[in-house]
């Protein structure tokens, strides 16, 4: 067990941080306030979730399955390059016959396993047919359940 003077130290250096980081931000905000432009920002307490922090246009987020214009079919041609160039090995793709021949191969089986996904954004970068982005915004995409982190074809066209 540690020794009172020990224990003493710890709370003293441990509001001497707390106030540090207060006074350190208080003054960035207050240069702020009066427009003197600063190397840094003063922290931000966001209070998550019920704020949200807005997220860049070019955040890679979900992913989602473009669909063909005026139709609800995806714009996939299940050529499997997304498949291929994926350095985690999550997404599967199965392909079957389109009875459009202009198309000729859509997905019967798309699948997304987000649990093993590192959001590199390669599969979107690798999709001749601009079918598959990361754009939809939402980052919250914690489960109980890993099975419910498997994407599947109707969830990726929602
Ligand atoms: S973002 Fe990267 S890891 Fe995730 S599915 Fe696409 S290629 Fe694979
Ligand atoms: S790279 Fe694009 S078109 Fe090819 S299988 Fe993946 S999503 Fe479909």
């Amino acid at each position: 067990m540690k020794q009172a003077p020990a224990v003493l130290f710890e709370i003293l250096r441990g509001a001497w941080i707390t106030a540090r980081h207060f006074t350190v931000n208080m003054v960035f905000h207050t240069l702020r306030l009066f427009r003197i432009r600063t190397r840094r920002a003063g922290a931000v307490t966001i209070q998550y979730p019920e704020v949200k922090k807005p997220i860049p246009p070019r955040h890679r987020s979900l992913h989602r399955l473009m669909k063909r214009s005026g139709t609800d079919r995806p714009r996939c041609v299940a050529c499997m390059l997304c498949a291929t160039v994926c350095p985690s090995e999550c997404i599967v793709v199965e392909a079957a016959e389109d009875p459009d021949p202009d198309v000729q191969k859509v997905p019967s089986r798309f699948i997304i396993d987000l649990s093993r996904c590192c959001f590199c954004g390669f599969c979107v970068e690798a999709c001749p047919e601009d079918a598959l982005r990361m754009d939809t915004g939402r980052i919250d995409l914690a489960a109980y359940d890993r099975g419910d982190l498997i994407y599947d074809l109707e969830r990726l066209l929602r």
